[in-house]
């Protein structure tokens, strides 16, 4: 991790410090069990690496953000929502509702997803 944000909540899981249980693991990126599921499956998707959200995503990040769906992916895989259906979604700033400010793909599945807003 080159970057950690003190009060970040989720700086704290991806360092392990809370024990959260990662579904998966990777250099850069782990996933977790949302702590309030909306779905019968709902991860999320975070790099290890402090970023507020996808609008602060360089050019640099690209091979991260590929990480990100690929795990966002084999969460899926595991979970047996590949060939059901799942949605990925992240929020950014206030409009979007975004509450914990620290990049996260959301992965829903495991249900029949209502509209997407
Ligand atoms: P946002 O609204 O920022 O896109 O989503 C934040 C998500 O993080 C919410 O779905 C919320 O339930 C989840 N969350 C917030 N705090 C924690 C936590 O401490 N542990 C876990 N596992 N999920 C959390
Ligand atoms: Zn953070």
């Amino acid at each position: 991790m080159t970057h950690r944000v003190d009060d970040c909540i989720f700086c704290k899981i991806a360092a392990g410090e809370l024990g959260t249980e990662f579904l998966v693991e990777t250099p850069n990126v782990v996933a977790f069990n949302d702590i309030s599921p909306q779905a019968p499956t709902h991860a999320l998707v975070i790099p290890k690496r402090h970023i507020d959200s996808i609008r602060d995503l360089g050019e640099d990040d690209a091979a991260l953000v590929g990480e990100m769906v690929q795990v966002a992916n084999q969460v899926a895989k595991d979970r047996g929502v590949d060939e059901s259906g799942y949605r990925l979604v992240t929020n950014s700033g206030k409009d979007s509702g975004q509450e914990v400010f620290h990049i996260h793909f959301h992965v829903l599945g495991g249900k029949k997803l209502g509209p997407i807003c």
